[in-house]
């Protein structure tokens, strides 16, 4: 009978696919059980079956697909080539760690002497090692103190030293940092009130001096690092502010501790401590090139008083930051730093070769000059002179979904792989992902 045969043969092809059970006995589903937990491999063993079932694969292929289905690690953040130009792009996690940062990070998972002097046994002062390498890195601040990013930095600085008082603040400083979230909104959540000074364009000594009285906690400097207001304005520098005689907080945002010659405007920890701030916030994750987090530095009475905050405790950070962090100020240069230091010439050398390589391969791509940005909230009015490959436009949303995903910028109908935050060992994993498109 037609009927029976036919219902013979769908329980013929469900009889093929292997069992759970099976597929967990190969020795490769195993080893990836160890590595990636049960219910990872589980999950992807039953996407499998359903794929053999729906006539999709081969039933002799579930194991195979199993493997293929897998993720590489048990968290799901996948690493994604930084095609964009955008140095220090805020939705690919900012700086990449140096190598010799993610082996502090590495050593420092399991359990640590993050807190420990093993020479006497008794409790060390966590993060010490760290805290001298920037002091050493930095040698105008007199103390040093760790948090978990630049906005929790400026939280514990005004929480310590303006709670129930007035931060003076100018107009032109008032920053929306990104994703909605405003500097001056991030002060008055910790109960400090603010005294707005000047206008938008323009703001003079005056201003803070009128402004200034016994309910003052603190002077705030914010570095406007993400726009940038020309024509008809002034602004008043530490030096002046220095002589006040109330705490003056500079919020340089971007973590570049010394000056550099590429971005001449961009301030930075030695100089804004040596021009007489009290304090100094900065980010771990922008110019400095380490792990997200936040830097105090300035006066140790100012430093004690934070460190000694009960907040202080809730913005703790964690061993792999200290460890990452200590390796970035110790070791040698960050990725970050690497592409700062690189020239057009070279960077135009590898587009080059690379756009050579892709015509070689058939592929309509050629080599362009390109304008990359620091980004991520800093040197916003800086144009790097950069190289790239221009392609077919359609080839943008193809490479973001490749493995490994490359985002590239997409303008003007076309594809553009900025060379300027992508190492020079991963243009073969840039040329591998184009050809994987084509
Ligand atoms: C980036 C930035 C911040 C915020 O720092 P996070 O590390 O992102 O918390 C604050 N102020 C300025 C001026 C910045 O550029």
């Amino acid at each position: 009978m037609i009927a029976g045969s036919y219902s013979a043969a769908m329980v013929d092809t469900r009889h093929a696919v292997p069992g759970t059970d099976r597929v967990l006995d190969d020795g490769d589903v195993a080893a990836a059980v160890d590595r990636l937990g049960r219910d990872l491999v589980k999950k992807a063993i039953h996407s499998a079956q359903q794929r053999a079932r729906a006539g999709d694969i081969d039933p002799a292929d579930v194991v195979k697909a199993t493997l293929a289905a897998l993720p590489p690690s048990a968290a799901t953040i996948r690493r994604v080539l930084n095609a964009t130009g955008v140095l220090l792009h805020t939705n690919l996690g900012r700086a990449p760690l140096s190598e010799a940062a993610v082996r502090a990070l590495v050593e420092a998972s399991g359990t640590t002497d993050v807190e420990l002097d093993l020479t006497t046994g008794q409790r060390g002062r966590r993060g010490a090692t760290t805290l001298a390498a920037l002091l050493e890195a930095v040698p105008g601040a007199e103390a040093a103190h760790v948090v978990n990013n630049g906005a929790a930095a400026l939280a514990l600085a005004a929480t310590a030293l303006a709670q129930g008082k007035e931060i003076v603040l100018a107009r032109g400083e008032m920053v929306e940092i990104g994703d909605g979230f405003r500097i001056p909104d991030l002060l008055t959540s910790t109960g400090a009130r603010l005294r707005e000074v000047g206008t938008t364009n323009r703001v003079h000594l005056d201003d803070y001096r009128d402004a200034i009285g016994p309910d003052t906690g603190m002077v705030l400097k914010v570095h406007p690092s993400n726009f940038v207001i020309s024509g008809f304005t002034s602004s008043v520098g530490v030096s002046a502010l220095a002589g006040l005689g109330v705490p003056v907080v500079v919020d340089i945002g971007s973590g570049l501790l010394a000056p550099n010659a590429r971005l001449p405007r961009e301030p930075d920890a030695a100089t804004t401590l040596s021009d007489g701030a009290s304090l100094v916030t900065a980010s771990g994750d922008k110019l400095l090139g380490g792990p997200q987090a936040g830097l105090l530095l300035g006066h140790l009475d100012l430093v004690h008083r934070l460190r000694r905050h009960p907040l202080a405790r809730g913005l703790r950070v964690d061993k792999l930051t200290l460890a990452a962090l200590e390796a970035t100020l110790t070791g040698p240069d960050t990725p970050t730093a690497e592409a700062l230091g690189r020239s057009e010439t070279s960077l135009a050398a590898r587009a080059d070769t690379l756009s050579a390589n892709l015509r070689q391969a058939g592929i309509d791509a050629a080599a362009c000059a390109t304008s990359a940005l620091v980004g991520g909230g800093g040197a916003p009015d800086v144009d790097l002179a950069s190289a790239g490959i221009r392609l077919p436009q359609r080839y943008a949303t193809a490479l973001r979904g490749g493995e490994p995903p490359v985002l590239a910028r997409h303008d003007n109908g076309t594809c553009t792989v900025d060379l300027f935050a992508i190492a020079p060992e991963d243009d073969d994993a840039v040329r591998q992902a184009i050809v994987a498109v084509a």
